[in-house]
């Protein structure tokens, strides 16, 4: 409330990508434990998901609702009850145009949530960063928007710098390493990791959109991003002070769920009981276990997999492995597969075909690694359990998060991918992918990375305490929403 006693009411409209959806849903239930009344908008196929994800916060009298905007999938050239990038990457061979089209039907959604706006007359709203005209939707009622940012401030600053500084250098190869000057630490690039809208051969729409997404930045309220000030202090600061932009770095959000026992809730359906899954691990060593998992859109192909595979049976090391595939080929379920693997691996291993309850896994003792493909709401949750890393990025934002892992932090071993190829990645022989799990899980250094990861996991949990700095950023947004 405020001093006439009004009840704050925030927006908060997450992009439609399960790894978007959580940390913004997240980040909604911070909100409304802070007392505003909380919205989120999304699509009907993705609310009942939201819906269970928030369902264990009924009893604590927060206010968090869910409103829907129908969602123009078949008018944009989809799929019919494509609502979800989850949904889009399975039917796309690894190219980005449905992705795009996706992205076209999410700009027809800025009329229906006018209108929404116009019923509800929230305080704030706050939207995912792919949702440029959110700025302008909210402008037109007089409200502020914030921008919800899934990435570290590592790779905010990154690709700030090469926006404003780089574009111009001359390199001679895509795959020649330049140097970022203006960033804090000795940051090495090539052309072939930037996100597509940076690289010279970029794709007009993509180009178009990053602009857009740069010019609704600049004119909105602030960033809120899903990071904390101690993993990353010098680019925090450097984000704020010297690139001078409105950021509030209020995570680890996933600590959000603490007191409310909900780790085994999020996203997706988990293809595995929370009991069942809890009951292997609880038969583990400590840091005995390595956890794989690809996130939400990454699926490879059968014979990707089988590298894995044959990676994890010549490390010895016991597993649970979250398994998405492509869904091209799907006549022979277990193609994918070496002959006799899950026989001979018997108790060692568990492989979770379909969503994993991530948070509940990477909490556990037993998990002594995580190999990620370095998605940051990934990266972050692994932090936060203070687990070290397997790196193997694909797209996106995924190789900067690497360097912050590997370069900044050092809690990671990276299997070696040098550029992104698309949403089936790089083909990885299995030698490689087994010395890097080796490397985190029992090698000499393995000790000293846990070390390290576990110092940072106890950070996250001060930060979100009362007096830490997440809790105060979150503080300080609040405020400055009232004023
Ligand atoms: N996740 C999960 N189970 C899975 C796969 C993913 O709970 O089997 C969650 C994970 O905990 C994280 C999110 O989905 O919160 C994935 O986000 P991230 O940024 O790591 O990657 P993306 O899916 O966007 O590539």
């Amino acid at each position: 409330m405020d001093s006439s006693g009004h009840q704050l009411h925030i927006f908060v409209f997450p992009y439609m990508a399960h790894g978007h959806m959580i940390p913004t849903v997240d980040l909604a239930k911070l909100f409304a434990l802070r007392g505003l009344k909380a919205t989120i908008i999304t699509t009907p196929l993705n609310a009942p998901l939201i819906s269970k994800t928030i369902q264990r916060t009924k009893g604590l009298g927060v206010d968090i609702d869910i409103r829907t905007l129908k969602f123009p999938s078949v008018e944009a050239g989809l799929p019919e009850g494509c609502e979800n990038v989850d949904s889009v990457t399975s039917h796309d061979n690894g190219s980005f145009e449905l992705i795009f089209r996706f992205n076209k039907a999410t700009t027809m959604l800025q009329e229906p949530l006018e209108m929404l706006l116009q019923e509800c007359q929230p305080d704030c709203l706050v939207a995912d960063l792919l949702f440029p005209w959110a700025t302008d939707a909210a402008a037109k009622f007089g409200i502020p928007r914030l921008v919800f940012k899934g990435t570290c401030f590592f790779s905010l600053c990154t690709l700030e710098c090469i926006r404003l500084y780089e574009p111009q250098k001359k390199v001679s190869s895509d795959s020649e390493p330049f140097v970022l000057t203006n960033v804090p630490g000795e940051i090495k690039l090539t052309r072939k990791q930037l996100p597509d809208g940076l690289r010279q051969d970029f794709d007009t729409d993509y180009s178009k959109l990053m602009s857009e997404i740069v010019e609704s930045e600049l004119k909105s309220f602030g960033i809120v991003v899903n990071s904390f000030y101690e993993v990353e202090p010098a680019y925090v600061d450097y984000y704020r002070k010297v690139l001078g932009r409105r950021a509030w770095p209020i995570g680890p959000v996933s600590l959000c769920n603490r007191g409310i026992e909900d780790k085994a809730q999020r996203g997706n359906e988990a293809s595995i009981s929370e009991n069942e899954c809890l009951k292997w691990l609880d038969s583990k060593k400590p840091n005995s276990v390595i956890y794989i998992c690809f996130g939400s859109m990454v699926n490879f192909n059968a014979s990707q997999l089988i590298e894995i595979a044959r990676a994890l049976e010549a490390s010895k090391q016991e597993f649970i492995w979250a398994v998405r595939r492509d869904k091209k080929n799907q006549e022979d379920e277990e193609d994918w597969l070496p002959k006799g693997f899950e026989e001979r691996m018997g108790g060692t291993g568990l492989i979770i075909r379909g969503w994993a309850p991530q948070v509940l896994i990477l909490d556990h003792e037993a998990i002594g690694g995580f190999l990620t493909h370095c998605g940051w709401g990934s990266v972050l949750e692994a932090i936060t359990s203070g687990k070290p890393m397997v790196t193997w990025p694909v797209f996106a934002d995924h190789f900067y998060n690497e360097k912050l892992v590997s370069e900044v932090l050092h809690i990671g071993v990276g299997v070696g991918v040098k550029e992104w190829v698309a949403v089936h990645g790089e083909h990885v022989k299995s030698e490689a992918i087994e010395t890097a799990i080796t490397e985190v899980m029992v090698s000499g250094q393995a000790e000293e990375m846990r070390r390290r990861a576990r110092k940072l996991g106890e950070m996250a949990r001060k930060a979100v305490e009362e007096g830490g700095s997440t809790y105060f950023n979150l503080n300080d947004l609040v405020e400055e929403l009232r004023t």
